[in-house]
């Protein structure tokens, strides 16, 4: 399999299977291989490839796991480019270029994926520690690799944790784990966003310890919540609730089931000494908001951001009928001339149908309402043009007019 271009094999690709990637999308599905020419039982999971059509124009280099569904992911057009330190340092410098552009301080998404350049790479910056998690086995092989690029490109990194235990490392056949990868990574970080700092847990949190996509969004609720009563539900850390209360809000309730989550949110309220005027419960929101109904329980400001109730498309019926409960729920809650913050991070759910939802249940709730903004992921979770599940967080502001 090996070719007179390099030492890498050849992965070659069916007739008529080029289309998309040669449209710039990075992976190969299994079914695209042709594998009379090139089997993908002589493939290790990571193993570097050209990646060649059935017209044998050399698209780049790729690495491979035969045993995904994803069977092969293009790192580079550049045949010459291998997985190797000077890779993985000029694609994290450059990923750090942009964010030392978009912000001040060290507190942000260094890379996300396939949006830069890194397919099967999320790394998170809290400052001096970071939070990397790897999600193909692809990569799995490069740990030590990706650590001392990360120490090369920022040379104040104190620790890095692996926080390789994302259920979708199953595609993969990964294991699910948490370690060190350099140093002693703390139990927990203060983050700086916006107008607040939180304390988040590394080892222990939701994903890589703090959603840093919301950002933006957050920053938004400023306009709206200034002496405003306000219900920050799937609240987490407090991340929306919390800086609705540094923003003048003039009560602000925050429901969350997690009670490690919940822990975080009253310490984080001190921290910021908004603990005066922030309660917390411990509770199933669909539950909590019902609760509210028939106590008939009234807020200004009202932000839902659920776990994505959309993870594979086979659910997409369902979890469509899920954001429609939940929010129709919060509607009834919104006081006359209230707004809603209604998210939603579930790829297979689009702006136009989350649009859609929302309309459907101002129909159900019998609340009409107007449409104010809609937002995004912030730019350090950029969007690569070719891959819609890198674009997948939605935020839209609604009003009640009534
Ligand atoms: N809004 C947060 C992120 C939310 S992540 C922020 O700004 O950072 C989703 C949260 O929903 C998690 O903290 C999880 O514990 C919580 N959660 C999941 N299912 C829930 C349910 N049924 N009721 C209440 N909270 C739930």
């Amino acid at each position: 399999m090996n070719n007179r271009y390099s030492d890498l094999p050849v992965l070659y690709l069916k007739k008529r299977a080029d289309r998309r990637v040669l449209n710039g999308h990075p992976w190969i599905f299994s079914n695209e291989v042709d594998t009379l020419a090139s089997p993908l039982k002589a493939f290790s999971p990571g193993d570097e490839v050209l990646v060649q059509t059935h017209n044998q124009n050399i698209i780049g280099t790729a690495y491979v796991n035969p045993h995904s569904l994803i069977t092969a992911r293009l790192f580079s057009h550049d045949k010459a480019t291998r997985l190797n330190r000077t890779f993985f340092e000029s694609r994290l410098q450059n990923a750090l270029e942009l964010r030392e552009r978009l912000f001040s301080q060290p507190y942000y998404r260094l890379v996300f994926s396939e949006a830069d350049q890194l397919p099967g790479l999320i790394i998170d910056r809290f400052d001096k520690h970071i939070v990397c998690q790897i999600n193909t086995a692809g990569l799995e092989n490069k740990k030590g690799i990706i650590a001392e690029s990360i120490c090369a490109v920022l040379p104040e990194t104190e620790s890095i944790l692996f926080r390789n235990d994302s259920p979708i490392r199953e595609l993969e056949s990964l294991s699910c784990y948490v370690e060190a990868g350099i140093g002693s990574p703390p139990k927990e970080v203060i983050v700086q966003e916006n107008n607040t700092v939180f304390a988040a847990p590394l080892w222990q949190g939701q994903k890589t310890g703090w959603f840093y996509d919301h950002r933006q969004n957050r920053a938004r609720l400023k306009d709206y919540v200034s002496q405003k009563t306000v219900l920050d539900v799937f609240s987490y850390l407090g991340g929306f609730g919390l800086q609705a209360a540094k923003f003048g809000a003039k009560r602000v309730d925050c429901i969350d089931a997690s009670s490690f989550a919940v822990e975080y949110i009253k310490k984080n309220a001190q921290l910021n000494q908004v603990d005066d005027k922030v309660n917390v419960s411990c509770a199933d929101a669909f539950d909590e908001l019902k609760k509210l109904r028939s106590d008939k329980q009234q807020y200004d400001v009202i932000i839902l951001d659920p776990p994505a109730f959309v993870k594979k498309s086979k659910d997409r019926q369902a979890g469509i009928q899920a954001y429609l409960r939940l929010n129709a729920l919060a509607l009834a809650l919104l006081a006359p001339r209230g707004i809603l913050m209604s998210c939603s991070c579930s790829m297979h759910v689009t702006m136009e149908d989350f649009m859609q939802i929302i309309q459907r249940a101002s129909v159900r709730a019998h609340i009409p309402l107007q449409i104010l903004e809609r937002g995004h992921q912030g730019p350090d979770h950029p969007v690569h043009p070719a891959v819609p599940e890198t674009d997948y967080l939605k935020a839209i502001i609604v009003r009640r007019m009534l």
